[in-house]
Formats: C-alpha cells, structure tokens, sequence
C-alpha cells in the first residue's frame, strides 16, 4: 500500500535541564549548568531551521526535564529561537514548570510569548515521599504561583500527580488528591510510579506495590476525580469539559509532529525518529537519530494502539476514510467484541473502562 504524505501540526521542544535529578525518573535529563544552555539552544535553532516546513501548527510543547529551571535570560533566548515557528488560529502553546523554579518574572515571559497552557510537575505533597523522590514542594508557594497564573490571563493549567509508591498509602493519594483538587486546575495527569531501570529506585531495588493496590488507587483517583467533574478521557488523564491536552491528542489521533532537542521524538510523513540522547553528541552536532519506517499497515496499527487510550476510541467511519478499508478486514475483532474487551457504540470502537486496567494485554491484538 501506498504511503501518504501528512502535515505535521504539532510540535515538541525539549529542554532536557533540571534543577535536580529525581530518584524515580528515567526522562531525556541532565543537570542544570548554565554553561550548557546557550550552546544547546544554539543547536535547537538549527535543528529547527533544518526541519520545519513552516506549517501552521496547532500546538506547540516545550517538555524536559524542567523548561521553567533556564534563567529570565535564557528562556527569552529560547522563546527568539521558537517564534519562526507559525501558529495556527486556536492554537495550544504548553510549558512544562516545576514549582522550584517558576517565578510571577517567568509567567509573565511565557504570556508575552503567546503560552497558554501551564503544566506543573506537584507529583505528591506528602513530606517523606517528597524526601524520597528527590523533591521539593511548599504548598503556600504553589498557591501563591497558581494564583500569579491566574491574574496573567492563563486559564488552562495542568498538574502531574504520580502514585503508587511503595513508601505510601492511600491516605496520602487522599490527600495529595485534596490538594490538587483545591487549586481548581483545568487539566490533572496521572502517574503510576514505574521503577525503570538506570532510575535511583532501581538501583536501590525498589520493590513496586502489589497489582491490587495499584488498581484500587486508579479506581480511586478515577472516582474522585469524575465526581468533581473532570472527564476521564484517556488512560491517564484528566480534564474539564473543552481542556483536554490537545498536543497530546496529536500523538494519540496517531497524527504528525516535529520534536526537537535532545532525545525528543519525530512523525514526520512516514518516519518515526528518536533524536540522540547523548548532550555531547546533541552539541556536536551528531545529532544521530533512530529511525522507523512506518508502513501503511504500521500506521493502522499505530492507529488502534493509541486510539484506544481514548474514551472516545477509534472511529470506524474516520479509519475508513484515512485509510481506504474497513478496520476489520486488517485487524479481525470479533473475538474481542464478544470477550467485552471491547465495545462498539456509534461507530466507535472502544475499550470499556472497566478494562483499561488490562489495556495492553488487549492493544497487543492489534500490534504488528
Ligand atoms: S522527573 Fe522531571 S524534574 Fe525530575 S529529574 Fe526527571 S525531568 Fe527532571
């Protein structure tokens, strides 16, 4: 089958600094030194300058490590290097802060370069789990930052709350839940703690909690959650009616992106690319990516696979008419249907929610 050329919309930015190294995390990360920063944003602009086609793009991202640790300086420098990159109308323009480094200075910065969408890294607000993530949190100064936030016209925020560790109970998920729902957020994000390897959890051999817990905390968060009134509307997150993550929607409509900087990921026409992840090499200019090459038959695959994480799932009508046949000629699912692993209902194909705990033992159904 023939590939199609599609546009990319969307586009991600990497800023792989942090002010610290968390004991659980296994992102594209360095510390932060600030003699890195203006050579690497050097590189970023002729990554960008190399790649970009000049669409019009519906979402922009700049994720990390923590975008929010680079100076006044420095951010003013990355926002230069970024606004060659054209907006469409309605666009979503998201920056990934961290509460230890943002100030009412830098939010200001992000709303006269056109941000509109704040994402903050809370995670917990338990004391000791904060000790043993390697973060820090004061509550009144998060308050203070949302409140800043606020008053400079930024009406879509998303927080990060991760679960599930083995050094907690689900009292402190009640609680970090309290918390986060007393901010009025637009937008929540979910974690389950996974302890990868190469992550100081890992090397201390830091055991994961049982399944049973696990699932009992997601239902809990899930219940809680929907009561308030935000929509679980995919597996791990969150939002109120009209805020949902619409960068992240690009990757789970399976649809195009450009990623930049250091370790960031590409769908460009039909190659999936990884960026090096060596800071060294990124500064050299040895920017040695890895490559997939995606067939039709991959990106109908890829299509399900991410599809269904939404609550909304995969529409029969739209993957006829992206791809010239009907779904189930290429990945039979009646065995599923009949299973209830998943659903039919207007056309869409879904994965009920009591299911989505065991989603990929039913997404490897539809893999290559
Ligand atoms: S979790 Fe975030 S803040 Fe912590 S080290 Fe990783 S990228 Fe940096």
């Amino acid at each position: 089958m023939a590939v199609v050329k599609r546009e990319s919309n969307s586009c991600y930015i990497h800023i792989p600094f942090c002010n610290n190294i968390c004991t659980y995390c296994d992102f594209c990360k360095v510390l932060y030194n600030s003699n890195f920063i203006k050579k690497y944003l050097a590189k970023l602009s002729e990554e960008i300058k190399a790649t970009y086609q000049k669409e019009a793009l519906k979402t922009i991202y700049i994720g990390g490590g923590t975008p929010s640790s680079l100076n006044i300086e420095e951010l003013e420098m990355l926002f230069e290097i970024i606004s060659c990159l054209k907006k469409d109308t309605a666009y979503e323009f998201t920056i990934e802060c961290n509460f230890d480094s943002i100030t009412p200075e830098k939010l200001a910065l992000f709303k006269k370069y056109g941000v509109n969408r704040l994402s903050f890294g809370i995670e917990t607000t338990n004391p000791l789990s904060l000790q043993k993530l390697n973060r820090s949190l004061d509550l009144k100064a998060v308050r203070k930052i949302i409140t800043s936030a606020r008053e400079l016209g930024f009406n879509n925020i998303n927080v990060d709350l991760m679960y599930a560790f083995p050094f907690a109970d689900i009292t402190i998920l009640k609680k970090d839940l309290d918390f986060i729902l007393s901010l009025k957020v637009e937008h929540i994000s979910t974690y389950s703690l996974m302890i990868s390897p190469h992550t100081q959890f890992y090397i201390d051999d830091l055991k994961p909690i049982s399944e049973e817990e696990d699932l009992e905390m997601y239902n809990y968060i899930h219940t809680v959650l929907t009561k308030q009134g935000y929509e679980h509307y995919e597996v791990s997150n969150f939002a109120k009616k009209g805020y949902q993550s619409k960068h992240n929607l690009t990757y789970w409509h399976n649809e195009r992106y450009y990623g930049f900087g250091l370790g960031a990921s590409s769908y460009i026409n039909n190659i999936r690319s990884t960026n090096t992840m060596s800071l060294t090499n990124y500064l050299k200019g040895n920017n040695t990516k890895t490559n997939e090459e995606i067939n039709t038959l991959d990106e109908m695959s890829y299509e399900l696979i991410l599809g269904l994480r939404l609550n909304t799932g995969v529409n029969l009508n739209h993957f006829k008419q992206k791809f010239g046949c009907e779904l189930a000629t290429v990945f039979p699912y009646q065995d599923l249907l009949k299973d209830k692993k998943i659903v039919c209902s207007h056309n869409n194909l879904m994965i009920p929610f009591e299911k989505w705990y065991i989603m990929n033992n039913i997404l490897i159904n539809f893999m290559r």
